[in-house]
């Protein structure tokens, strides 16, 4: 398993071990840091990342590092699912626990060493709003472009249906965008799936 993490490049790259800006890049209100695991499936380092940025409101470009486990043996971990809107990815979030400087310290190097190797991953703009996309299309995000939180995804989703073609929302449950007058899955109208089946057929199956 790897353990993926969104890090900020230029607060680590030609930086001495242990730089104070570097240790700054992790984050933490409650002793926890914030990553996503990774076995290895070809493409999820994208998911994960686009899971992550979808939690941050914006779609943008963005490195990140994976962290093997074999070199996070000495640590535990807080298991907690994301909020992200990227249903299938939520499960896939966990935290790294550092309790003390010392495991921040610890972390931050394992961090530093990965870079040094030139081990950071980028993923690119494109990259991310294909992904988003692919994962709309798959009817993996749970999104209401009409809710205030969430109109600001219209955007990048409008430029890459130019490029690969419009998106037929009425095969999809979990995305609406009526005021753009799609129309939505006619059986839930866009409310969604509730365990797996459409709130409408379990509806009427009940
Ligand atoms: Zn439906």
């Amino acid at each position: 398993m790897l353990y993926l993490r969104k890090i900020d490049e230029d607060q680590w790259k030609d930086k001495i071990l242990h730089d104070a800006v570097s240790i700054s890049d992790l984050k933490t209100s409650d002793n926890d840091i914030s990553v996503w695991k990774d076995d290895g499936t070809p493409g999820l380092v994208n998911k994960l990342a686009l899971a992550y940025s979808l939690t941050t409101g914006r779609i943008t470009d963005l490195w990140c590092v994976d962290i093997p486990d074999n070199l996070l043996a000495g640590f535990s971990f807080n298991p907690a699912p994301s909020s992200t809107i990227f249903s299938s990815m939520q499960s896939l979030h966990t935290n790294i626990v550092v309790p003390t400087l010392y495991e921040m310290g610890e972390l931050a190097e394992i961090i530093y060493n990965l870079i040094k190797e030139e081990k950071q991953i980028y993923i690119s703009e494109q990259e991310l709003k294909e992904c988003f996309y692919n994962a709309i299309k798959a009817d993996e995000i749970s999104i209401d472009f009409n809710d205030k939180r969430f109109r600001q995804f219209r955007k990048p989703l409008a430029e890459i249906e130019k490029e690969k073609g419009k998106i037929d929302f009425s095969r999809l449950h979990n995305a609406k965008d009526v005021e753009n007058n799609r129309v939505s899955c006619h059986t839930c109208k866009g409310k969604g799936f509730i365990k797996n089946v459409c709130i409408n057929q379990q509806f009427l199956k009940n």
